[in-house]
């Protein structure tokens, strides 16, 4: 039986690799000239168990309202948005009390323990080149609050296996020596030394040629308007007047997959969460960080990928606006000037490639994986910041759950039904 899957970023791939490996047909479609070309390209390569995290957490509401007014704040509500958020929105501030925010982070963190070991073990088995570097993450605070609340989720996850050592400032500098200038204005960090990280984008192209290798097709350039049904199942995809026909069919268009799905009657509380990041490239640089180094107070991320350099951060509610906004980009500047200033005063900032994509954000802060209310029609998306962390296992749970095989991680907090 063929599977139709619309979307060839992280999911789409990882899915359809998934289900070729159990022998399954597979046929992905993909709107743009080829895969990983939206939200998977050029984010942060982070493979981070250690921040499940959902963005609502307890006071999302009182930040998102003060970020109408302040353009640098590290999560923006734009007010032109706001129309288009208003039900999604509710969900998101219902679900932002501690009781759902820690249980949300929990169910995350055991699907990016899942999916992290997956993506190293296919990544040795088949050889494949990402620039994947296991170094953790180095946390760094320069706010005692900052630092107590990322201290209260590692000690609540401890308890289901996450590996966190608390640091102070010499030994934070002592792990990152390129952080050594910036010494007297740490207070501590936190070493999480079980992430990963890898070029996404690479990792894409990469799994393009393992599912053609499979026997797979991926077709590029093929926009697809809508899903067929007959008789409450799916029987194929519209491509404008054409209808290819499908017995099963998966919706992992990212952030584009609720109005694919309302074609089907179906709603899904998925939106965009604009991201930016700049890329230099390095290697005119005595020293660049081995470790990714994170900044929860600048809501960012300063990566690695081989000599390349990357600075990632911000969210912005502000539709499906992919354009770049000077001020964002100029905080995720301002990140590096703060976290790197040596580095950041020989980079040539004239060089440094820009970018923005929209993470697909659910409004319980996991994503929705499984079988829709429509028979043969299923869902893969609303990863929000972590699709690159989840992807592998989010794709081996669904194609175990399409196959009929016994799932080796519980489906249920996922369920896309729900
Ligand atoms: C700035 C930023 C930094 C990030 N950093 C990290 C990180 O460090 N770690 C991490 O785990 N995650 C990170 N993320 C999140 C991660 O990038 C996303 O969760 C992930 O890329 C989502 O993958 P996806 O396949 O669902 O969506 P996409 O990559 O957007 O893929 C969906 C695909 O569907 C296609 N499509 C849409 N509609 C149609 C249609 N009608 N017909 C055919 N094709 C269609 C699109 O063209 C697209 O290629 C980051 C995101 C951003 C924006």
């Amino acid at each position: 039986m063929r599977t139709v899957i619309v979307g060839a970023g992280l999911i789409g791939l990882t899915t359809a690799q998934a289900l070729a490996e159990r022998g399954e047909e597979v046929l992905v479609l993909e709107a743009r000239e080829g895969v990983g070309l939206e939200t998977s390209f050029a984010n942060g390569g982070m493979l981070t168990p250690s921040m499940p995290e959902p963005w609502n957490g307890p006071g999302v509401f009182g930040h998102l309202l003060t970020s109408l007014f302040n353009p640098h704040a590290a999560m923006k509500l734009r007010l032109g948005a706001v129309p288009s958020l208003m039900t999604w929105g509710i969900g998101f501030i219902r679900n932002s009390s501690t009781r759902r925010y820690l249980s949300a982070s929990l169910n995350n963190y055991r699907m990016s323990c899942y999916s992290i070991q997956k993506t190293l073990d296919i990544s040795r088995r088949l050889e494949l080149s990402y620039d994947l570097s296991e170094q953790g993450t180095l946390c760094i605070f320069k706010d005692p609050g900052q630092m107590e609340e990322r201290r209260i989720l590692c000690k609540y996850l401890e308890d289901y296996g996450l590996s966190a050592e608390e640091l102070d400032a010499e030994q934070v500098i002592a792990r990152e020596p390129a952080l050594g200038p910036i010494r007297n204005r740490l207070i501590g960090g936190i070493w999480l030394p079980d992430d990963a990280r890898g070029d996404a984008h690479l990792f894409c192209r990469e799994l393009e040629s393992v599912i053609v290798a499979e026997g797979g097709e991926i077709r590029t350039g093929t926009s697809v308007s809508g899903i067929a049904t007959k008789g409450g199942k799916v029987c194929g995809v519209e491509i404008g007047n054409e209808l290819l026909e499908a017995e099963r069919v998966v919706i992992a268009a990212g952030s584009h997959s609720p109005a694919l799905l309302a074609t089907a009657g179906q709603s899904l509380a998925v939106k965009p969460a604009k991201g930016y990041s700049i890329t230099f490239d390095g290697s005119s640089l005595d020293r660049l960080p081995d470790v990714a180094i994170g900044d929860d107070a600048l809501h960012a991320v300063i990566t690695t990928f081989g000599k390349r350099l990357r600075v990632v951060g911000t969210a912005e509610f502000t539709g499906f606006d992919k354009s770049l906004t000077k001020e964002r980009i100029d905080n995720l500047f301002h990140v590096l000037d703060t976290v790197l200033p040596e580095q950041s005063a020989v980079l040539d900032r004239s060089q440094a490639s820009a970018w923005a994509g929209l993470r697909p954000m659910s409004n319980d802060g996991k994503p929705f994986i499984g079988v829709s209310a429509v028979g043969g029609l299923f869902v893969n998306t609303g990863h929000g910041a972590l699709g690159w962390t989840m992807a592998m296992g989010s794709a081996n749970l669904l194609a175990d759950q399409m196959c009929g095989t016994v799932a080796e991680i519980d489906g249920k907090p996922f369920d896309a039904r729900r």
